[in-house]
């Protein structure tokens, strides 16, 4: 079977560094959602919690729950608000806090400015009372930026947008955690002051800030490892795969590895092959369930920096992790 392998000590560099630029271990909440990033959600959780993190980001009340025990607070960025003493949800709408459960511990995202989730500006005061007269109880305020990533005054604009709305919240008589910075926006900001930061890429190895911004040192966690299925040798000339896209030019030995589509590894296009790290190009069409490979090795790292791939592909890194299935297996290294 293919398996990944999760680097435990490149985590916690990546965890100690991003922890430094927060301020303290207690203000980096690690970002799980999408069985973290494809690195697998359990194996990444109980990592995060020997590190020392308290707090988790997730999608879901059922992903919430399967890590609860680990962190003292687990944030659900899109599910039913419900009562529970360690999991909190944000409201992405007025709707949301009418279905919210009585009791429940709930953040208030607000729209700064991407207009994805969250509630208007102009609505706060609106949501504030109706949080209230629902019974639920309100323990964050939270913002998304749309452009920490971008060299502009996007996020500055953002960021001072967001900074009003504390002063509405404050003034109304709630005293809450704010909290708005992903990892583009902890990794760019020198001063950062607020109650925590939810940072997903960047703990999993990946500076996405484009290079005129200084450089965080940060390592890779995932690598994608394929086992040999079977070997052959062709002659000058004979053909491999689906379409027989790959002639051999001499004679050569190659062998099937067990990765394919089917596991969310690209197809892609068999004119412009994927370059493996240590094991040259991808001979043909990617199967579902194989890839051919030049030798005989038992074992291939099909990658171990996923930003190969994604340049490759013309993606962000983010989707080529998060395409990976869940059923293929997940291994701690030191
Ligand atoms: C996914 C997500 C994050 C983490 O973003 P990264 O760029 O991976 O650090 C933070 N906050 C919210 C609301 C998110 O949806």
């Amino acid at each position: 079977m293919a398996y990944i392998t999760l680097n435990r000590s490149h985590f916690f560099h990546n965890l100690t560094t991003l922890s430094l630029k927060a301020g303290s271990k207690e203000k980096l909440a690690i970002v799980l959602k999408d069985n973290a990033y494809g690195h697998g959600l359990e194996p990444m959780a109980r990592l995060s919690a020997e590190f020392g993190l308290m707090r988790a980001v997730v999608r879901r009340n059922d992903e919430a729950h399967r890590i609860a025990d680990l962190f003292e607070d687990v944030l659900v960025l899109n599910d039913r608000a419900y009562a529970h003493p360690k999991i909190r949800t944000a409201l992405n709408s007025l709707e949301d806090i009418a279905r919210a459960e009585p009791g429940a511990r709930v953040d208030v995202k607000i729209d700064t400015g991407m207009h994805r989730n969250g509630i208007a500006e102009s609505e706060l005061e609106k949501a504030l009372d109706a949080i209230d007269k629902k019974g639920l109880k309100l323990v964050g305020v939270m913002t998304h930026f749309r452009s920490a990533d971008v060299l502009s005054s996007e996020y500055m604009w953002q960021k001072k947008r967001f900074e009003m709305i504390k002063a509405r919240v404050k003034e109304a008589g709630f005293s809450v955690q704010f909290h708005s910075h992903n990892s583009a926006a902890l990794l760019r900001c020198e001063d950062f002051d607020e109650d925590f930061a939810r940072v997903g890429i960047a703990a999993y190895g990946f500076d996405t800030l484009p290079p005129v911004f200084a450089r965080t040192e940060l390592k890779p966690v995932m690598s994608l490892w394929a086992k040999r299925i079977a070997t052959r040798t062709l002659r000058k000339g004979e053909r491999v795969g689906y379409g027989g896209d790959f002639v051999a030019p001499e004679a050569m030995r190659v062998s099937t590895y067990d990765i394919g589509y089917g596991d969310g590894w690209r197809r892609g296009d068999s004119a412009k092959p994927y370059i493996t790290p240590r094991h040259g190009a991808v001979l043909g069409r990617v199967s579902m369930d194989a890839v051919t490979l030049q030798g005989d090795d038992e074992k291939v790292c099909i990658f171990d920096d996923a930003r190969r791939v994604s340049a490759h592909y013309g993606t962000i890194c983010y989707e080529v992790l998060t395409a990976l299935s869940p059923a293929i297996e997940r291994k701690i290294t030191e």
